[in-house]
């Protein structure tokens, strides 16, 4: 059976007052809630790391360079992020690929380096309304996960997620058939690409407007194995409910 994984990107969102909500949602998840993952702003991460210590939550990083030090202001590497306690890096958000105009090479140049320093990547793909509007979505799909999807990938280094840009934090979500379609897409382009175990095991994320009231919807998916939540992951009352309906699908 594939891990399940409920991630929670808080973007640049928080302070240390809302570390709180990491505690909070340790005491409403289910007993047998899947793998749980907080990626907080980089300033963040040690002191979340600290508290989810003993809770079975997981940390994450939003990004890492590409490079392993040096004169890059303001950038963070793999090798630090491993040093606050965080396990996890989320490599090639929509948000950086738009606003750092990061292309699928650099993606692939950055989950190289966070696996070199043993991170585990969250590595993100998904289309444009434009894209979904004129009917190349799975184009698109196989050129990121071409370009994006480094060789050495393993079910231990990666999971994939899928977030349409149009659908995030937008309250807009893809049907379920879409859905469907583009993670059934991804796991057959893997099963070409990957040996079968690898290529079935690499846990598949869906994001975008995931909410306590879609959730379930989303899960019953069979190439859906889990979510990566911005908006929703803010508060432990919002999260909680989609990491219950991820444990029960
Ligand atoms: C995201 O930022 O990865 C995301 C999916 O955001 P939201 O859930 O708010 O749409």
């Amino acid at each position: 059976m594939r891990r399940k994984l409920a991630a929670g990107n808080w973007k640049m969102n928080g302070t240390s007052a809302t570390l709180t909500e990491i505690s909070a949602l340790q005491k409403l998840l289910p007993a047998n809630a899947p793998e749980v993952l907080i990626c907080p702003p980089a300033p963040l991460l040690f002191r979340a790391a600290q508290i989810a210590a003993n809770t079975g939550i997981r940390i994450g990083a939003q990004d890492c360079h590409a490079e392993t030090s040096g004169a890059y202001t303001g950038d963070t590497s793999a090798a630090m992020i491993v040093d606050t306690g965080a396990a996890h890096v989320i490599i090639g958000h929509s948000e950086r690929r738009t606003a750092h105009a990061e292309q699928d090479a650099d993606i692939a140049a950055k989950a190289r380096t966070a696996w070199a320093a043993g991170l585990n990547t969250i590595i993100c793909i998904g289309e444009d309304l434009e894209t979904r509007e004129n009917g190349t979505t799975l184009d698109l799909i196989a050129t990121q996960l071409a370009g994006s999807i480094p060789d050495a990938a393993s079910a231990e280094n990666t999971i994939i997620a899928y977030e349409p840009i149009w659908a995030i934090g937008t309250g807009k979500i893809p049907t379920l058939p879409q859905i469907i379609e583009v993670h059934d897409f991804i796991r057959a382009t893997l099963t070409t690409r990957f040996d079968a175990d690898t290529a079935n095991a690499i846990p598949l994320l869906y994001g975008g407007s995931v909410k306590p009231d879609n959730a379930a919807q989303i899960f019953t998916a069979e190439n859906v194995d889990g979510a990566l939540v911005g908006g929703a992951s803010l508060k432990a009352s919002d999260f909680a409910p989609i990491v219950t309906a991820l444990a029960q699908s």
